[in-house]
């Protein structure tokens, strides 16, 4: 552990958070999740490492005591008195880890004695539809680990006394050396023991299992049944505890796999509701819609608007209980939401002849009278965006206390209508 005094480096992680050494524990929490959305591995694979540097400043800040000990002595006073923590094992350690899928473990300090080390966890990216978690399924995911050698079970000989302690670094697989850098400081260097590397132990060729060649392990292809719940959301996570690489010194860490739910045609989601666009046509709009959907697990649902009711552009329609069920209760389920588009006829189309019809049921169109001196003007088409966003579904957002108003990036104005 560095004496006191001697000058460390414990600005870096307030620096990775972008926060000043005086930040409250608010702004750092703060400043993590910003950043953290921001180079989350599962929107961008590119960003892991800058993801996993974030979650380890992150760990260190946000631990009162952990805070302590690194503005006093910096990263180093972390691992001394941490129990020897690194930030691979801090990531595994919150994260589940895995994410940037390698990263040599063993490095520095090698085999703790008397203390085997979790295993590398890996994460995979597991593809489903949006009918596998509206259903529910039950599938495999295989993949390729670093099995125990059956021939040995993992001893790598079958000879009693085949194995025996490396002499040049006495079984511990480490050696170690100092670093002079200078002003009297040495700093103390742990590397791999290359006699053995780092294994700690030696086995004679002509002991060595036949199988597995006295490495201990070898390549295995598993099968896990993966159990898709109704309800689960895109980047959910199924851990396979110690299903990871296998090896003599380590427990092994885990298979992780991260749902990555497909878009689909029709329909697409927000929390449970389902959502989707229905096209009709202004005659419809005004008589009454009719039409058929057909629902994720084939059912097809006769859909019908209430009796004198008129669909405007822009207008969403809520169908309780048809939107996606909650993850844990299959019986409770959101709502499917529709949105309408209103095809209005093309220029031209209505004639004249048809007129008197619409003004019987849509009363007839006021008509000006100018007397004084006046310009005629007509009507051209206008390629501009006069605020953006239709402010329909915003006032209707207002009239009513609908708590999807709250969530953010939720369907804006989105509203039930029908009650
Ligand atoms: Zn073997
Ligand atoms: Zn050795």
């Amino acid at each position: 552990m560095p004496r006191r005094g001697q000058a460390v480096d414990n600005t870096k992680l307030y620096e990775i958070l972008g926060v000043p050494t005086t930040a409250t524990p608010q702004e750092i929490t703060k400043a993590y999740r910003k950043l953290a959305m921001k180079y989350h591995p599962d929107k961008n694979p590119d960003t892991a490492d800058k993801f996993k540097e974030i979650s380890f400043a992150y760990e260190i800040l946000n631990d009162e005591e952990k805070r302590q000990t690194y503005d006093q002595y910096g990263e180093e006073g972390l691992r001394d008195g941490g129990g020897g923590m690194d930030q691979d094992d801090l990531f595994s350690h919150i994260f589940g880890g895995g994410f940037p899928f390698g990263g040599a473990r063993g490095g520095r300090g090698g085999p703790r004695p008397g203390q085997k080390r979790k295993g590398k966890d890996r994460g995979f990216a597991f593809g489903v539809t949006l009918e596998d978690v509206y259903k529910g399924k039950q599938t495999k995911f295989s993949h390729t680990k670093q099995a125990l050698c059956g021939g040995c079970n993992g001893k790598g000989t079958n000879k009693v006394g085949g194995s025996m302690k490396c002499t040049h670094c006495e079984g511990s697989g480490v050696q170690t050396s100092l670093r002079h850098l200078g002003f009297g400081m040495v700093q103390q260097l742990q590397e791999k023991c290359r006699s053995c590397d780092g294994e700690g132990e030696v086995i004679r060729p002509k002991d060595r299992c036949k199988t597995c060649a006295g490495n201990k392990i070898k390549e295995e292809t598993k099968m896990l049944d993966v159990y898709i719940d109704p309800g689960m959301r895109d980047g959910q996570r199924i851990t396979f505890s110690g299903e990871g690489d296998q090896h003599p010194d380590i427990v092994p860490g885990d298979i992780i796999l991260v749902l990555q739910v497909e878009a689909h045609p029709t329909f697409s989601r927000e929390g449970n509701d389902l959502i989707m666009t229905k096209k009709i046509g202004l005659i419809e709009a005004l008589t009454g819609v009719h039409f058929t959907v057909e629902h994720l697990d084939k059912r097809i649902l006769l859909v019908n608007s209430q009796p004198g009711e008129i669909i405007r552009p822009g207008d969403v329609k809520s169908i309780e209980g048809e939107g996606m069920p909650t993850n844990g209760n299959i019986f409770e389920k959101g709502r499917l939401l529709i949105k309408f588009d209103i095809e209005f006829p093309a220029d031209g189309s209505l004639k004249p002849a048809t007129f008197a019809g619409l003004e019987q049921a849509l009363g007839k169109a006021p008509t000006v009278q100018v007397s004084g001196e006046h310009e005629k003007v007509t009507l051209g088409k206008a390629e501009v965006n006069l605020g953006g966003n239709r402010k329909r579904g915003g006032r209707d957002a207002y009239e009513e206390d609908d708590e999807d108003d709250e969530e953010e990036g939720g369907p804006r104005g989105v509203s039930c209508q029908q009650q």
